[in-house]
């Protein structure tokens, strides 16, 4: 199995304004790389992804508790209705023998963000811990990161974004 085929493999980068690829190209150092269609900074790396992906992540932990603990519907009956939190609605989907809609429900409003919360944690902390699993094939080297433009050394890796 070969490694894939990055953009910055290829030398490209693209643009996070108008999406548009660009060949890198040789820099002078403190010089930016700007997007020849729209004039956009250019970065190998979004700035403060890592930052920002954690501050969503800990918004959506923060999110999910009370998502949980307050009603989010009403449960209507001849004899009045009911406010429910997801949890006690899904028991009420059970009691009246609704398995399937309880079943959905449970598992798209708390299983799956639950899921998608501790894949983002664990995708999160490989990434700043650097770590090599699942990307390559066992016993492949991945190149050391370079900037844009350069042809050969490699800067070591700061983890920090800089610019074209
Ligand atoms: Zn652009």
């Amino acid at each position: 199995m070969s490694a894939a085929v990055t953009a910055a493999r290829a030398g490209l980068v693209r643009c996070g304004s108008c999406e548009k690829l660009s060949r890198a190209r040789p820099l002078a150092p403190g010089a930016r790389a700007r997007c020849p269609r729209c004039g956009a900074v250019l970065w190998r790396r979004k700035p403060g992804s890592l930052e920002r992906s954690w501050a969503f992540l800990l918004a959506a932990i923060i999110c999910y508790v009370p998502a949980n603990l307050y009603p989010v519907m009403e449960v209507g009956g001849p004899g009045g209705s009911e406010a429910d939190t997801i949890l006690s609605g899904v028991q009420a989907m059970f009691a009246v023998g609704w398995y399937p809609v309880g079943l959905l429900i449970f598992f798209a409003s708390i299983t799956v963000p639950i899921l998608k919360i501790l894949s983002l944690m664990g995708l999160l902390v490989s990434v700043q811990r650097r770590s090599n699993f699942s990307r390559e094939p066992a016993g492949c080297t991945a190149p050391a990161p370079h900037p844009v433009g350069s042809s050969g050394s490699a800067p070591q890796a700061t983890g920090r974004a800089s610019p074209l």
